[in-house]
């Protein structure tokens, strides 16, 4: 029996029931992919529910303001997909009347959608032969068949995009072929202890017959993380506390916060105030960053940035990174 068959039968008996596996609507099955490239299963299915709720069709989700999808993604990260999304709806709406086009090339052509969503909507949705890759790809391949080329190398990328490609061509359910391999290495090619003792796979896979299952895929070095030192100031006039929106291209585009100051070493000694809170770290994919809170007592010693005045109370309806969220919710709501 060949390798697409074997697990699409396996993926029948064993795939996790989740919701957005009971449609083939491609409004539901983007949503689903972008969310799940971010979190895992459990807190990726609230937010997909809360996204199908509050925004039924790709229209309602165009209609909205891009503030209340970005209050609606808070908490998982990677502001800029949730950007993305906004776009890529209002894309769908004006340039293809709200139907999501059918094919992997066009698909590419919104906004936000890259090769790994396109693939995953045309192939579940339209059927069209398109492999998804992704990390559990990259790991199910590189074990099965062996191979040591770096999956964050061009040529790497290269090389399982075309396996893939390859093994995907006249599959007759190309979507839950390749929900299937995904899956496989969510379930049972994991990336610590693999199941290789129950794997339909064991007797031809290279890896497990050469003992080197623990050594792929093989990653070239990440690149060092950067450390930044943010100093937040807290200002309060007439119950009411300063904000800024941060417009500029970096983290956290398009989310609100308290008016910054950003320093090479952690020394705002600029600063006359007392600070709320211990200091917090928090990490991002590439940075560190270092937090600190000051409640300061006058406006001249805010950072010569646009800030304006907000009540207190309407913190909780603005969209802000998740660690200024805790901070709030810890100190400033009781108030
Ligand atoms: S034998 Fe082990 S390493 Fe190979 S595919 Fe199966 S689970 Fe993965």
């Amino acid at each position: 029996m060949n390798f697409e068959i074997q697990l699409r039968l396996w993926y029948s008996e064993n795939k996790r029931s989740l919701p957005w596996r009971k449609t083939k609507n491609p409004y539901n099955i983007w949503l689903s992919e972008v969310i799940m490239q971010q979190t895992r299963i459990a807190q990726g299915t609230k937010y997909y529910h809360h996204f199908i709720s509050t925004y039924p069709t790709v229209k309602d989700l165009a209609n909205a303001p891009l503030d209340a999808v970005l209050k609606s993604w808070e908490g998982l990260g990677y502001y800029s997909r949730a950007r993305n999304l906004h776009l890529a709806a209002n894309q769908i709406v004006t340039l293809f009347h709200g139907n999501f086009p059918k094919d992997y090339s066009t698909l590419l052509s919104i906004k936000g959608i890259g090769p790994y969503t396109a693939a995953a909507i045309s192939s579940i949705c339209f059927k069209e032969e398109i492999a998804v890759v992704d990390g559990n790809v990259y790991r199910v391949l590189s074990r099965i068949y062996g191979i040591e080329t770096p999956i964050n190398s061009s040529a790497g990328i290269k090389q399982f995009n075309q396996l893939a490609q390859k093994l995907i061509k006249g599959c007759p359910l190309p979507g839950d072929y390749n929900q299937a391999i995904m899956e496989y290495g969510a379930l049972h090619c994991t990336p610590k202890n693999p199941k290789c003792n129950t794997c339909i796979f064991s007797s031809t896979c290279v890896a497990y017959n050469t003992n080197t299952v623990e050594k792929l895929p093989v990653k070239t070095k990440a690149k060092p993380v950067k450390d930044r030192f943010l100093s937040y100031l807290i200002l309060f006039k007439d119950n009411k506390i300063a904000v800024e929106k941060r417009t500029h291209k970096d983290i956290w585009q398009g989310l609100f916060q308290f008016p910054l100051i950003e320093t090479e070493n952690g020394n705002a000694t600029v600063l006359k105030g007392t600070k709320m809170a211990e200091p917090v770290k928090h990490l991002l994919s590439h940075q560190r960053l270092h937090i600190t809170f000051w409640q300061i007592k006058h406006p001249e010693q805010l950072p010569k940035t646009t800030y304006h005045w907000v009540d207190v109370d309407m913190l909780q309806t603005l969209a802000f990174p998740i660690v200024l969220k805790r901070f709030i919710d810890a100190n400033l709501l009781h108030l």
